[in-house]
C-alpha cells in the first residue's frame, strides 16, 4: 500500500476499485499502477472489452474511424497496432483491447466475472465498502464506475415475449459462437444504429427477413473499406497533430471548426447540395455533424439536410412505398444519435426482405410462432430484439451504491442524474464515474472522451495524496450549476426534440431529462482543466487527520 494509506488510520484493501474492464476501466487500471496506486478492476463478463465483448451480432462495426477510435496516451502502442479497416468490426476492436490488456500486464489486477452488486461509503473510516456477486467483500479509498454508457440492454418489452417458441438473441448480449440464420424465417425488432448494421448482414443469409420498424431512422453511408499501408503510414505521422485537433474538437473527430463558419441556412441550395454530395460520397456520420454543427440549432438549417438524406433514400429504395416509410419524419437530423451504414437502404430492394411499419400497424403480441401486428401474423423461426439499452445511468443504478448517510444513489437520482461535470455526485464522496451523465461522452467520439476522463481523475487523485487530502466531494452548488449549464445548452438545440435514449425516452418511466452535455469535447476540456487548476473549484476538500 502506498502512502495514500498512511493518511488515514482506516487502510483500505485497495486505493481504488473500479468496475468495468471496457476502454475506460482498463485505461484507468493502467494511469492509477502507473501513478503508485493500487487498484482492483472487477468485470462481469468472462473477458476485457466492455462493449465490444458484450456485442458480437454481426455487421458490429466503429461508426468512428478505427485510427481516431482507439487510445492515444501510448505512442509507441499506436505506431505497433496495425487497423485493417477504415470503420472496424467488433472482433478487431476486441482483439485491440485484449492486445492492450496484455501489452500493459493490466489482467493480474482484473477479476473477471464478476459482477459489483453493492458499493457504500462507510464515512467513520472514510473508505468505499464493496461487494460482488461471487462474494468477494473488499474496501477502498476510491471507487471509480467505469461501467458504461451503453451497458445495460433493454429487456425486451413486448407482450407474449414468453411465448415465442423460436430462438431469440438480443444483441447487446449476443452469443459466442456464430449463429447461423440461414433457411431461417429472421424478425429484427428495431432500426436503431444496431439493427442498421444487423440488418443488411442477416438479409444475405436468411431465407427470409422481416424488419420491424416503429421510428424510421437516418443513415448515412460508412463508405468503409480496407485501410491502406501508405494511408495507415502517413496517419501514424502525424498522429500528435491528429489526436490534438480531436481533444479541441467538438465531437472527439479530427475535424476543424472554419474560422468563420457560415451558417447551413445561408448556403444557396445548389451550393449546399454539392457539398452534401461530397460528405456522402466520402461517407461518415460525425463527418456530417462537423461539417455543419448549426445543423443541430437550426431547424431550418437541419430541414435543408433531413431533405437531403431523404432524396438519397428515395433515390435508393426502389419501391417508393417502401422508400416513403423508410425516410424519418419524427424528428431532426441528429437528435438522435446519426446511423452509420454499409447498404442499409439497399437491402430493402431484396426479395426476401419486408418492411413492417410498427406506426401504422404496432405489434399486438409475439405468439408461439411469430409476431402479430394489428395488421397480420407474421411467421418467423428467429428474432432479434435490437431494441436499445437503458443509457447513461442504467450500469450505475443497477448496483446498490451509498454515499453519505446511507443515502442511495437511486433515491438521490429518483427524478434524473445528478453530477458535477458527469465525472462526480454531490453526497457520495471519493466516487468517480468515468463519461457519466452530463459530460460530452455518447455525443462525441467516446474513447478521447473516456481519455480526458481517466486523465482528469488520476491527476486528481495523485493531486489528493499530495495535500494529504482523504475526501474530495462534489458540491451540490456546484452541481446545480453544472446541471443548469448542461440543461441550457441542450434546450439551446433541436436535441430535446427527438424522443432518444439520451433523453431516458426510450425506457418507461425513466425521468426526461438530457444526459448528455453538447457544448463540445474541446471547452469541456478546457473546463475541467480549469476546475483542477483552480485546486478542484466546485469540490469540497476534506484534509486528512493529522497524526500527533
Ligand atoms: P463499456 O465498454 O460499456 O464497458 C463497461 C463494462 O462494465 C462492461 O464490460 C460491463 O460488463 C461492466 N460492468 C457494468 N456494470 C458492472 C458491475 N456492476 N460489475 C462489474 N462489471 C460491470 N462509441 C463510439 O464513440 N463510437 C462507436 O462507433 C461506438 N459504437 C458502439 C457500438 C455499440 C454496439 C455500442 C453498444 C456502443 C458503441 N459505442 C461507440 C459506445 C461505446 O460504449 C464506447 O465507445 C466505449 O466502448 C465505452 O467504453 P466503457 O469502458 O466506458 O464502457
Ligand atoms: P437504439 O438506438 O435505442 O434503437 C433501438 C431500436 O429499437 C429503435 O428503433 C427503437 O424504436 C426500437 N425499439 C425499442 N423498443 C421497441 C419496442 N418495444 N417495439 C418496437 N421497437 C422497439 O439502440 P441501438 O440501436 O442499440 O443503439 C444504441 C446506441 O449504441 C447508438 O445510438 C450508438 O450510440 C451506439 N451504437 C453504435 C453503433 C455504431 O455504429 N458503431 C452500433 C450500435 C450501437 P424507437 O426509436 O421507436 O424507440
Amino acid at each position: 500500500m502506498n502512502d495514500t494509506a498512511g493518511l488515514l488510520s482506516h487502510r483500505p484493501d485497495f486505493d481504488a476499485v473500479i468496475v468495468g474492464a471496457g476502454f475506460a476501466g482498463l485505461y484507468m487500471l493502467h494511469r492509477l499502477r502507473e501513478a503508485g496506486f493500487t487498484a482492483r478492476v472487477f468485470e462481469a463478463g468472462d473477458g476485457v472489452g466492455g462493449t465490444w465483448y458484450w456485442n458480437r451480432y454481426p455487421g458490429a462495426r466503429c461508426d468512428i474511424e478505427s485510427v481516431d477510435y482507439s487510445y492515444s496516451f501510448s505512442p509507441e502502442l499506436e505506431q505497433e497496432w496495425q487497423w485493417t479497416e477504415r470503420y472496424p468490426r467488433q472482433p478487431e476492436i476486441l482483439a485491440y483491447l485484449n492486445h492492450v490488456a496484455d501489452r500493459f500486464d493490466l489482467r493480474r489486477d482484473i477479476r473477471l466475472e464478476t459482477r459489483v452488486t453493492l458499493a457504500h461509503f462507510d464515512e467513520a473510516a472514510g473508505l468505499w465498502r464493496i461487494e460482488t456477486d461471487r462474494g468477494d467483500r473488499c474496501t477502498a479509498r476510491y471507487c471509480v464506475m467505469a461501467t458504461g454508457c451503453l451497458s445495460v440492454p433493454k429487456a425486451p418489452d413486448l407482450p407474449g415475449v414468453e411465448r415465442f417458441a423460436g430462438a431469440t438473441y438480443l444483441t447487446g448480449a449476443w452469443p459466442k459462437d456464430e449463429v447461423d440464420f440461414s433457411g431461417l424465417r429472421v424478425g429484427v425488432i428495431g432500426t436503431g444504429s444496431t439493427a442498421i448494421q444487423v440488418i443488411p448482414q442477416v438479409a444475405r443469409q436468411a431465407k427470409h427477413l422481416t424488419v420491424f420498424q416503429r421510428t424510421a431512422n437516418f443513415s448515412v453511408p460508412a463508405r468503409n473499406g480496407p485501410l491502406a499501408a501508405d494511408e495507415l503510414q502517413r496517419i501514424k505521422a502525424g498522429y500528435r497533430e491528429r489526436r490534438e485537433q480531436s481533444r479541441r474538437s467538438l465531437f472527439g473527430i479530427p475535424v476543424a471548426l472554419p474560422d468563420a463558419p457560415r451558417r447551413t441556412r445561408d448556403i444557396p441550395p445548389a451550393e449546399l447540395d454539392r457539398q452534401l454530395e461530397a460528405l456522402w460520397a466520402q461517407g461518415g456520420a460525425m463527418s456530417l455533424l462537423a461539417a455543419a454543427p448549426d445543423i443541430l440549432v437550426d431547424a431550418e438549417a437541419n430541414a435543408r439536410v433531413a431533405e437531403f438524406v431523404r432524396r438519397k433514400i428515395r433515390a435508393t429504395v426502389q419501391d417508393p412505398e417502401v422508400a416513403e416509410r423508410l425516410c424519418p419524419n419524427t424528428h431532426p437530423l441528429g437528435t438522435k444519435r446519426l446511423c452509420l451504414d454499409s447498404e442499409y437502404y439497399e437491402t430493402f430492394n431484396r426479395a426476401n426482405v419486408t418492411l413492417v411499419d410498427l406506426r401504422a400497424t404496432p405489434i399486438e403480441t409475439l405468439t408461439p410462432h411469430g409476431v402479430r401486428t394489428s395488421a397480420s401474423e407474421y411467421p418467423l423461426d428467429a428474432i432479434i430484439f435490437a431494441t436499445g439499452f437503458d443509457a447513461m445511468t442504467g450500469a450505475l443504478l443497477a448496483i446498490d451504491i451509498r454515499g453519505r448517510a446511507g443515502r442511495r444513489l437511486r433515491d438521490a437520482w429518483a427524478d434524473g442524474p445528478h453530477t458535477y461535470l458527469g465525472l462526480a455526485s454531490a453526497g457520495f464522496p471519493n466516487l468517480f464515474l468515468i463519461t457519466g451523465p452530463h459530460s460530452p461522452s455518447v455525443f462525441t467520439n467516446m474513447v478521447p472522451s473516456i481519455e480526458q476522463h481517466v486523465d482528469w481523475i488520476a491527476d486528481c487523485l495523485d493531486y489528493l495524496r499530495a495535500h494529504r487530502i482523504a475526501r474530495i466531494e462534489a458540491s451540490a452548488s456546484a452541481q446545480a450549476a453544472w446541471e443548469a449549464h448542461v440543461a441550457a445548452v441542450a434546450d439551446a438545440t433541436l436535441m430535446p426534440q427527438a424522443d432518444s435514449w439520451y433523453l431516458g425516452a426510450n425506457v418507461p418511466g425513466k425521468p426526461r431529462t438530457f444526459m448528455a452535455y453538447l457544448g463540445g469535447l474541446g471547452p469541456y476540456r478546457q473546463r475541467c482543466d480549469q476546475v483542477a487548476a483552480e485546486g478542484y473549484a466546485g469540490f469540497e476538500l476534506t484534509p486528512a487527520p493529522t497524526t500527533a
